[in-house]
């Protein structure tokens, strides 16, 4: 029996009990990276607080599968058809081909994706291996009569539909209205504005650089299908849950039910899992203004990835959160405390069950009751604080980083073998042994001698090995 679970349902508009399709198992589908550009600290935070999703699923009992989509079709980041087409922007920004470009930010995805703790998803799926897939849910949509063509091309009716807004009170239905109104750019061929393109032939673009045959011409597909094809074609007809950031929610979520459940002739996914934005002291985190905060960039300035994500964990992930260094800093010296904390535990006889039982349940009603992050890293602190052995804590604290992956045990090895050294310290050593390694190189072997001796001074030893040089303090 898997623990009562609980999390916000934007499209019940309430903390509801998750209950499965299926008894114990999960299927779970994450909207994925567009990769022209570099994922920012934000977008990482909503990959973070998924991530927590799925391990605390599976704390509580649950076994997940989970599916995410590659957007590299280049000009998936908005519904309207203007603008450059993104890929070719980056393609010419970097003279590379945009497969190339793709590849590249896979790549840097992936790279801060897992510098965080995260697990990968067990299928990741890119959207240029579709195609076959988009053009048949489009040519049944045409078939079924909710989408038709105009000025060659396809799109989905939205005035089918009883609910188009279905995320949305009637308040918000009203707002949401007068925004679309003001917001989309008029095109003639939309018979209601709130219709959307599911596959395009007549491009402005002027050289859309990916493009593939259709029953409708030579083209491609429109923002939303790739989501609702990739989630079918790896999960079949029902999802038990459905991610992404709030952004997501309009037009983007939306249209995916919108053509999904049409397609299919019933509903679904009925669990939609949304976090909030991170915000810097200007406000929402974005692309497009100038250089892009990664976490690469925060690891270059010695910024642990884990402690950004404890800094997310602090948190709650409906809650809008700010970023600034003075908050990134209070949290690494927050995360340092609990690393020395740990790194006094010893194994130091059996393992108190009872003990062990009780927090673990404290654990589990935290994580599981709307993902109550911060209660758990709370639950961790009072462990660190309790009257019971070393053992049981070790033990404990394993078990909650299965959840919370913040590897602090890792740390505090790290810590009491002694290798660990502040950020400054680390960069002064590897830089002296690399300005000795050259020296030797240049077979100038005084000054090499010489920074030998500098580091000796400041309590450095250093010892050539067949593994290449090593450093202990002394
Ligand atoms: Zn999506």
């Amino acid at each position: 029996m898997a623990h009562k679970f609980t999390f916000y349902n934007t499209l019940a508009r309430r903390v509801e009990e998750f209950v499965p399709r299926e008894e114990g198992r999960v299927s779970m589908y994450t909207c994925g990276p567009t990769v022209y550009h570099y994922a920012h600290i934000g977008n990482i935070r909503t990959y973070i607080m998924q991530d927590v999703l799925i391990k605390a699923l599976g704390f509580a009992g649950y076994d997940v599968k989970r599916v995410m989509n590659i957007t590299d079709v280049g000009h998936l980041s908005s519904d309207a058809d203007t603008g450059e087409d993104k890929m070719v922007e980056g393609a010419k920004r970097e003279h590379k081909t945009v497969m190339e470009i793709a590849k590249y930010y896979t790549d840097a995805f992936f790279a801060d994706f897992d510098a965080v703790g995260n697990k990968r998803p067990d299928i990741i799926e890119p959207a240029t291996n579709c195609i076959p897939e988009f053009i048949h849910m489009v040519d049944t949509l045409l078939k079924k009569d909710f989408a038709y063509v105009a000025g060659g091309n396809v799109y989905f009716d939205t005035s089918k539909l009883k609910d188009y807004y279905v995320f949305s009170s009637e308040v918000e239905k009203e707002a949401l209205q007068v925004g679309v109104r003001d917001d989309v750019e008029e095109d003639p061929n939309k018979r209601n504005k709130t219709d959307f393109v599911l596959w395009f032939t007549k491009s402005k673009f002027e050289d859309q650089a990916l493009k593939w045959d259709s029953p409708w011409g030579v083209g491609y597909p429109g923002w939303h299908i790739e989501c609702s094809c990739i989630a079918m074609k790896h999960l079949g007809e029902y999802i038990d849950i459905h991610c992404g950031g709030v952004d997501n929610i309009f037009p983007h979520h939306t249209n995916e039910i919108a053509q999904s459940e049409s397609y299919l002739g019933h509903e679904w996914c009925r669990y939609w899992f949304h976090s909030n934005h991170l915000n810097d002291k200007s406000g929402k985190m974005s692309k497009s203004k100038g250089a892009v905060l990664t976490v690469s960039v925060l690891k270059e300035k010695g910024y642990d990835p884990l402690v950004y994500r404890f800094f997310c964990l602090q948190s709650h992930y409906r809650k809008p959160l700010e970023f600034s260094y003075e908050a990134l800093d209070q949290a690494v010296a927050a995360y340092g405390k609990l690393v020395k904390k740990v790194a006094e535990l010893k194994e130091d006889g059996p393992v108190d069950e009872a003990v062990k039982k009780d927090f673990e349940g404290r654990f589990a009603d935290a994580v599981c009751g709307d993902l109550n992050t911060s209660m758990a890293i709370t639950v961790l602190i009072d462990v660190l604080k309790a009257e019971t052995n070393g053992a049981t804590k070790l033990a404990l604290i394993r078990s909650f980083d299965r959840v919370l992956s913040l590897d602090l045990e890792g740390h505090a090895k790290s810590l009491s073998e002694g290798t660990s050294v502040d950020p400054e310290m680390e960069s002064y050593i590897l830089d002296a042994i690399e300005r000795r390694a050259n020296a030797k190189k240049n077979k100038d072997f005084a000054t090499a001698d010489a920074i030998r001796a500098e580091l000796l001074e400041k309590g450095v030893e250093i010892k050539d090995t067949r593994e290449g040089v090593k450093w202990q303090l002394i």
